[in-house]
Protein backbone atom coordinates (compact mmCIF):
# COMPACT_ATOMS: atom_id res chain seq x y z
CA UNK A 1 0.00 0.00 0.00
CA UNK A 2 0.83 3.36 -0.87
CA UNK A 3 0.51 6.58 0.82
CA UNK A 4 -0.68 8.13 -2.04
CA UNK A 5 -3.77 5.49 -1.59
CA UNK A 6 -4.83 7.27 1.74
CA UNK A 7 -4.12 10.50 1.03
CA UNK A 8 -3.64 12.87 -2.03
CA UNK A 9 -2.45 16.02 -2.82
CA UNK A 10 -5.36 18.66 -2.36
CA UNK A 11 -6.60 19.72 -5.86
CA UNK A 12 -8.16 23.59 -4.56
CA UNK A 13 -4.67 24.69 -3.31
CA UNK A 14 -2.26 22.28 -4.71
CA UNK A 15 -0.94 21.39 -1.96
CA UNK A 16 0.12 25.03 -0.37
CA UNK A 17 -2.92 25.08 2.52
CA UNK A 18 -3.39 28.13 1.41
CA UNK A 19 -6.63 29.61 -0.44
CA UNK A 20 -5.66 30.07 -4.18
CA UNK A 21 -6.91 32.97 -6.23
CA UNK A 22 -7.29 36.01 -4.41
CA UNK A 23 -7.29 37.59 -7.69
CA UNK A 24 -10.58 35.89 -8.44
CA UNK A 25 -11.92 36.48 -4.68
CA UNK A 26 -11.33 40.20 -3.70
CA UNK A 27 -8.68 42.09 -2.10
CA UNK A 28 -5.28 40.57 -1.44
CA UNK A 29 -5.53 41.85 2.21
CA UNK A 30 -8.31 39.99 2.89
CA UNK A 31 -7.63 36.93 1.18
CA UNK A 32 -4.01 36.52 1.61
CA UNK A 33 -3.00 33.11 3.15
CA UNK A 34 -5.92 32.63 4.35
CA UNK A 35 -6.32 28.75 4.68
CA UNK A 36 -7.50 26.61 1.99
CA UNK A 37 -11.29 25.52 2.96
CA UNK A 38 -11.01 22.48 1.18
CA UNK A 39 -8.43 20.66 3.48
CA UNK A 40 -8.45 22.54 6.66
CA UNK A 41 -4.67 24.16 5.38
CA UNK A 42 -3.97 20.62 5.37
CA UNK A 43 -2.63 20.38 1.76
CA UNK A 44 -3.74 17.28 1.30
CA UNK A 45 -7.11 15.19 1.78
CA UNK A 46 -7.72 12.22 3.00
CA UNK A 47 -9.05 9.73 0.60
CA UNK A 48 -11.95 7.31 1.60
CA UNK A 49 -9.23 4.57 2.01
CA UNK A 50 -7.26 6.74 4.49
CA UNK A 51 -10.36 7.89 6.52
CA UNK A 52 -11.32 4.56 6.91
CA UNK A 53 -8.05 3.49 8.16
CA UNK A 54 -7.53 6.16 10.31
CA UNK A 55 -10.72 5.42 11.82
CA UNK A 56 -9.51 1.70 12.46
CA UNK A 57 -6.14 2.99 14.15
CA UNK A 58 -7.13 6.09 16.09
CA UNK A 59 -8.71 4.19 18.92
CA UNK A 60 -5.56 1.79 19.36
CA UNK A 61 -3.02 4.84 19.74
CA UNK A 62 -5.19 6.71 21.71
CA UNK A 63 -5.21 3.52 24.05
CA UNK A 64 -0.94 3.23 23.45
CA UNK A 65 -0.95 7.30 24.60
CA UNK A 66 -3.09 6.05 27.56
CA UNK A 67 -0.98 3.90 28.74
CA UNK A 68 2.25 5.57 27.96
CA UNK A 69 0.60 8.43 30.22
CA UNK A 70 -0.05 6.31 33.29
CA UNK A 71 3.00 4.82 33.15
CA UNK A 72 4.57 8.56 33.20
CA UNK A 73 2.23 8.75 36.03
CA UNK A 74 3.64 5.74 37.96
CA UNK A 75 7.34 6.70 37.71
CA UNK A 76 6.29 9.76 39.48
CA UNK A 77 4.47 9.12 42.07
ZN1 LIG B 1 -6.25 22.75 0.08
Amino acid sequence: MLIHDLKRTCSKCDGSSFQAGYDEWGSIQTNLQKLCPACSGKGYIFTELGKNLWKLYRPMIQELIREELEKKEAVQK
